[in-house]
């Protein structure tokens, strides 16, 4: 008996763990962030149209809630850890 709640313990983490991560601002289960980015972006102008749309500068990003849309991280790396359940 012992042995065998110990295995569905087990078996209940491994479930927890595979789930995706929840957002902490309104629960919603997360397989993916939203990224956003503020750009500065330049182009040629020619009257009629735009030519040559270039990023000059990264001005912000984040990552956020696709559901809610708070801003969940800045960084790339702990996003990441997010996602794999490791934060
Ligand atoms: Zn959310």
């Amino acid at each position: 008996m012992e042995e065998m709640s110990e295995e569905m313990d087990l078996a209940e983490r491994i479930a927890e763990a595979l789930k995706p991560p929840r957002c902490p601002e309104c629960g919603s289960e997360l397989d993916y962030l939203l990224y956003v980015e503020e750009a500065l972006n330049t182009a040629k102008f020619y009257g009629d149209d735009y030519h040559s749309w270039d990023t000059v500068a990264v001005q912000d990003s984040w990552y956020e809630c696709p559901n809610c849309e708070k801003i969940l991280f800045r960084d790339r790396e702990l996003a990441n850890k997010f996602l794999r359940g490791e934060e």
